[in-house]
């Protein structure tokens, strides 16, 4: 850093920091000495991989109190609910950066615009909720032209059009690296609607809508076309007949129908969480947050034949696609016995496993009848 940047970097800090004194919470000097935070390699540390993603958010949480009769649901689920007078409204928010979750060099904007307001009307679907409005915050670089940015909203609208949201606002800045999205989306629910991760009980069906290990199969497919063109620019790309996988992995559907099958069948799931980061993950939390444990079984796992003849391909298990890939922006959900008939029928839902006792622990049962602890192997944005 330049000495001139640098006075900038303190006249500015000092502007913050009358604020800061104000409220009492450190001073200049703090400040800058805790700037060095980023430089430190002292063992002493913590590094965040050690929490991972999700040790952290409650690390940060357990300092952070709701102090407004209004915040009905903080930090923990799918969405945050707020009481809006007659019913629940739902807010959720998700960040897609360059290079972490999308690579552009196979990822048409159109479908990145589709896909980022997807992953976000996912969760107000998993409070069993509808989604109204979302914003859009974007980055750009300028190596970005008019054209690619009308490509990327060309995307958003089509989703806004086929969820029925409105696009109500966002923000604009500019990026010194990669792309960066992020989006809000606002859902309402009925009260006596809502369900949350944490409803799970004792002998609940788990149940979980479409296939699973699709969008991850996809990803792979992806990256080994992108790894073929790169050492030979000459080879076409072998995607033929795999749309399927690729559709999953590059323009995901969120589970509006599913939320739409309850209304006409009068079903309120006890818990339910969208499967973005793998089944095995989702599952986890949805039993810590409701203090269960749980049972699945492998030969259950709804697996698409197009995954299965690509995971053989890469010689990989599809199982294990289905546990751990993630990206599936399936809704995995518990219901009380009694509405098994309701659902058994139905081709898009498959009844996965049972809800136990905490004592029982949380296991996957696989083909071989071994029962093993269920591990979240699933996507971690720290690890
Ligand atoms: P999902 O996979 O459903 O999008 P996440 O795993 O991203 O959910 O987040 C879980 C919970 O943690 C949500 O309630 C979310 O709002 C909250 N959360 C995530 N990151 C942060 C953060 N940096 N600060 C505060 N809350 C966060
Ligand atoms: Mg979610």
């Amino acid at each position: 850093m330049n000495l001139l940047k640098l006075g900038y970097k303190i006249t500015k800090l000092y502007a913050f920091n009358h604020l800061f004194l104000k409220h009492s919470l450190c001073n200049i000097s703090s400040y800058i000495c805790s700037m060095s935070f980023l430089e430190d390699k002292t063992p002493n540390r913590i590094p965040l991989s050690k929490l991972g993603e999700f040790g952290l958010i409650q690390h940060i949480s357990k300092n952070f109190e709701l102090k407004n009769d209004t915040s009905v649901f903080g930090i923990g689920d799918d969405c945050a609910v707020i009481d809006v007078g007659h019913h629940f409204q739902l807010l959720t928010t998700d960040m897609l950066i360059e290079g972490v979750h999308f690579d552009l060099t196979y990822t048409p904007l159109k479908h990145l615009g589709y896909k980022s307001v997807v992953v976000n009307l996912s969760d107000i679907y998993a409070m069993n909720g509808l989604p109204k409005q979302i914003t859009v915050s974007i980055a750009l670089s300028n190596r970005f032209p008019l054209e690619a940015v009308e490509e990327l909203y060309e995307g958003i609208r089509l989703a806004c059009v086929a969820y029925n949201v409105d696009l109500v606002g966002g923000d604009t800045t500019s990026s010194t690296s990669g792309l960066c999205l992020s989006i809000t989306a606002v859902g309402e629910v009925s009260k006596d609607k809502i369900v949350y991760r944490n409803g799970a009980k004792e002998y609940d069906l788990i149940v979980v809508s479409g296939d699973l290990g699709s969008a991850y199969l996809g990803l792979q497919l992806l990256n080994r076309e992108k790894q073929v063109f790169e050492s030979n620019p000459q080879m076409q790309p072998d995607l033929q007949n795999k749309d399927y996988v690729l559709q999953r992995q590059l323009r995901p559907e969120a589970r509006k129908d599913i939320i739409d099958l309850f209304e006409s069948k009068g079903i309120v799931p006890n818990s339910m969480i969208d499967i973005s980061d793998g089944l095995s993950s989702e599952l986890l939390h949805l039993c810590s947050n409701s203090k269960v444990g749980c049972a699945i079984y492998e030969e259950k796992l709804p697996i698409d034949f197009m995954a299965i003849s690509i995971a053989e391909e890469f010689n990989i298990s599809a199982a294990t696609c289905a546990l751990n890939g993630g990206e599936d922006y399936e809704l995995l959900f518990t219901i009380s016995q009694a509405h098994y008939d309701a659902i058994k029928d139905d081709p898009d839902l498959t009844i996965i496993g049972h809800i136990t006792d905490v004592s029982h622990g949380s296991e996957l049962v696989t083909k071989d009848e071994n029962h093993q602890p269920l591990t979240a192997q699933g996507w971690n944005a720290l690890s």
